[in-house]
C-alpha cells in the first residue's frame, strides 16, 4: 500500500512523506531540525524510521533542513548534481545523484523524476509508485511542459501547487521584481494554471487531490479550492489543501 502525508507546505517550509511497506521517504525538508522532528512525530513517524531524503531543488523552503537531518539520523540524500552544487550545506551522511530522465528505486518505492521550469539550478519533481498505485507531486514550477502533462496522466493521487491568485499578486505588497519572478515562466503556478493543467489530465482513477504551496500573502484557500474543483470537475469538499502549519495527515491509496 502507498500512503503519503505533508509536514507542511508553503514558502516557509515544505516536507512530504511517501511510504510503501518499510520504505519511508521524506521529500524535501525546509524546516529546522527541531521543527522537523516535531512534525514527523505528529505523523507517527520517528526520524529514525526514515529510509532516505529526496530533494527537489535548493531553495531554502525545500532544502534548508536537509543537511542537519541527514547527519543527525545518518540518512542518505538523493538529488540532482545541479541541486547538490547549488545547496549551501552538502555534508550529507551519503549522497546519491538523480538523473532527471531516469527512474530509480529506493527499496519498495519506484521514483520517476522529471524536470520542471523553475528558477533553480536543476529542479525536478516526482511520480512515486509501489508498482500498483501512483502519486504525482508538482510544486515550484512556473509553467507546464508536454513532459509534465505526460508524467501526470492516470495518477491515483496528485499533490499540485496552487501558489497564488493572479489578481491578488498584482494588487499585493510585493515589489515589482518579486511579482514578476513569481508570475514568470520559471516562478510558480497560479490557481488558473493548476486548473488548466488538471483539464489536460486523465483523472478517472484519482483518489486524492491536494492543493500545495499556497502563498499566505497572494492566495486564499477558497480560491485554490475553487480552481482545483473546476479543473478536476469534482465536489469542492473532496479536495484537501496542505497548509503551512499543519500540512495534511496520512492519505492512503487503495
Ligand atoms: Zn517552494
Ligand atoms: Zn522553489
Amino acid at each position: 500500500m502507498l500512503r503519503f502525508a505533508s509536514l507542511g507546505s508553503g514558502s516557509k517550509g515544505n516536507g512530504t512523506l511517501i511510504e510503501s511497506g518499510n520504505t519511508r521517504i521524506l521529500l524535501d525538508c525546509g524546516f529546522s531540525l527541531g521543527e522537523t522532528e516535531l512534525r514527523l512525530h505528529r505523523l507517527g513517524c520517528p526520524p529514525q524510521s526514515l529510509t532516505a531524503i529526496l530533494v527537489t531543488h535548493e531553495h531554502g523552503d525545500h532544502a534548508s533542513g536537509v543537511g542537519r537531518l541527514s547527519r543527525r539520523y545518518n540518512l542518505p540524500v538523493w538529488l540532482t548534481v545541479g541541486t547538490y552544487h547549488a545547496m549551501r550545506d552538502t555534508r550529507f551522511a551519503q549522497t546519491h545523484y538523480i538523473n532527471v530522465h531516469q527512474e530509480l528505486a529506493i527499496n519498495d518505492l519506484h521514483v520517476a523524476p522529471f524536470p520542471v521550469p523553475h528558477d533553480a539550478r536543476e529542479p525536478c519533481q516526482f511520480v512515486f509508485s509501489d508498482g500498483a498505485r501512483r502519486l504525482g507531486i508538482l510544486t515550484d514550477t512556473g509553467s507546464y511542459t508536454p513532459l509534465i502533462v505526460q508524467m501526470l496522466q492516470r495518477l491515483d493521487a496528485l499533490m499540485l501547487e496552487c501558489n497564488y491568485d493572479a489578481q491578488m499578486l498584482a494588487d499585493g505588497p510585493y515589489p515589482p521584481s518579486l511579482k514578476s519572478r513569481v508570475a514568470g515562466r520559471y516562478g510558480h503556478f497560479d490557481n488558473r494554471q493548476s486548473s488548466e493543467l488538471l483539464r489536460q489530465l486523465d483523472l478517472s482513477g484519482l483518489q486524492h487531490l491536494i492543493g500545495m504551496h499556497l502563498s499566505e500573502n497572494n492566495n486564499l484557500p477558497a480560491y485554490a479550492h475553487k480552481a482545483l474543483c473546476a479543473g478536476a470537475d469534482c465536489e469542492q469538499n473532496w479536495i484537501q489543501l496542505a497548509d503551512q502549519q499543519d500540512g495534511i495527515g496520512w492519505c492512503e491509496l487503495c
